[in-house]
């Protein structure tokens, strides 16, 4: 199953992992920066600091952390596309192992849906289904105890085609959710046709899209038209192309292989000569054969421990599944790669600046404290200079004051003796 330890995914959400450290720790050194600087102001050292210092700091930080935040909610986004009742939703549901998405007619999607994890606690609810919560356009949380009510509050919804339903589903219960996948369904090409509306708003950051076909059809030119755009706004943007309900083909096995050799090389064609996103040799890989119906089957029927195929599987249906194994690994390889690249990438580069700003006002701050500190040793050089000076001159006038009080105090001798020898002459 996706999400196992060996999952391509995991490079995403091990790369989100340890960024997420790295950036913490980015965080704690400006902090430390911080408190220096403010250490710095509160002493009476006179290094005058820049005005600006202080908030040069806090606004790093403030980046540092709005950048984190980013991080965070970082995920790997896939939207699916395709006319209506080609099975997109079958195939979200047969990605995720579960009937979470309604499906058929009268459950049309007729605005986006998206699918992300949240924790089991997140519900207000606390039962076994407990977690689950629909938001639409944003407005208040609507708890969801079961796929019934979803279907029953999504048909309940009116919502114009460019809004966007979001159902948070317990990321214990899918791997896909757990490994920080996004899922969005689209309304039918069909629906509406205001594509750059759709792409500004719901694609411009997705990692992966995929085109949900009927094997039945060749691709229609309105199918083709919404890829073109999406190549106009994104750079080399990853597509999967994934001709559906091939188990219709078993009742016809003598064209089977013809048909399939048609649409491999037509979506091939599409996918290399066309929008020139990926070369011929790759783009084999994107090009799947599957049936989403027959895929959630089998999955529900494992999931609820039966053993055994389910009852009425078209001839082939094996190779059917492995087949959509095959296109889920291509797929998990392929969304984990270009989101570690494009999510992280981005925010390293702006991290790195921020940090080379911080840098250059560290030097500074260093290059000042060492002239203040020259500028000391300058200062006590020339003052012990003239200590020694002084020094100097109270030893010499030391020097010659003893030398002069001396001779006074033997030329004041010399004037007793001669005065005591007068008087002893006169006696
Ligand atoms: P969407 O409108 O593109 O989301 O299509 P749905 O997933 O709702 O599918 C429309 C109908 O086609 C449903 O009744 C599905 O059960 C059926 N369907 C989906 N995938 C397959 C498939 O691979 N084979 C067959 N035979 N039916 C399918």
């Amino acid at each position: 199953a996706a999400g196992d330890m060996g999952s391509p995914l995991k490079h995403f959400t091990n790369a989100k992992k340890k960024i997420n450290v790295l950036f913490s720790d980015i965080q704690s050194y400006i902090e430390d920066f911080g408190e220096f600087i403010d250490d710095i102001g509160n002493s009476d050292e006179n290094l005058i600091l820049e005005e600006e210092l202080e908030d040069d700091v806090r606004a790093a930080l403030e980046k540092i952390n709005g950048i984190k935040d980013m991080l965070c909610r970082n995920h790997m986004k896939v939207v699916f596309f395709g006319r209506t009742s080609n099975g997109k939703s079958s195939v979200i549901n047969s990605m995720l192992w579960d009937r979470i998405l309604p499906t058929g007619i009268g459950h049309t999607t007729n605005c986006f849906l998206s699918v992300a994890g949240c924790s089991d606690e997140a519900g207000s609810s606390s039962d076994s289904d407990g977690g689950a919560y629909l938001l639409c356009n944003g407005s208040e949380k609507r708890s969801i105890k079961s796929v019934t009510q979803l279907s029953h509050a999504l048909s309940q919804e009116s919502m114009s085609c460019d809004s966007l339903i979001q159902v948070f589903w317990p990321k214990s219960k899918c791997a896909l959710l757990k490994d920080d996948v996004v899922l969005v369904d689209s309304p039918g090409i069909d629906v509406t046709l205001d594509l750059d509306r759709w792409i500004d708003n719901y694609c411009l950051d997705a990692d992966v899209f995929i085109l949900v076909a009927n094997a039945e059809s060749t691709l229609m030119q309105a199918e083709k038209k919404f890829f073109h755009r999406v190549n106009e706004k994104l750079s080399k943007p990853n597509i999967f192309i994934l001709n559906n309900r091939w188990d219709a083909s078993a009742s016809e096995p003598e064209l089977m292989e013809q048909v399939r050799q048609q649409h491999l090389e037509r979506g091939i064609s599409f996918l290399a000569d066309e929008l020139k996103v990926i070369s011929k040799s790759q783009a084999k890989d994107r090009v799947f054969f599957v049936s989403a119906k027959e895929t959630l089957q089998s999955r529900m029927h494992k999931t609820q421990g039966k053993p055994d195929a389910p009852l009425g599987m078209a001839d082939g249906y094996q190779g059917r599944l492995i087949e959509f194994a095959r296109f889920e690994r291509e797929f998990e390889e392929c969304i984990s790669r270009s989101a570690t690249r494009t999510k992280f990438e981005y925010h390293t580069q702006r991290a790195s600046k921020i940090i080379d700003q911080l840098h250059v006002k560290a030097e500074w701050l260093f290059s000042k404290a060492t002239d203040l500190m020259n500028e000391c040793h300058d200062r006590r050089a020339f003052l012990l200079q003239r200590l020694e000076y002084i020094d100097n001159q109270m030893k010499i006038v030391t020097q010659r004051s003893r030398e002069s009080i001396l001779s006074l105090a033997s030329e004041a001798e010399r004037q007793v003796r001669l005065a005591m020898s007068d008087e002893i002459r006169r006696l």
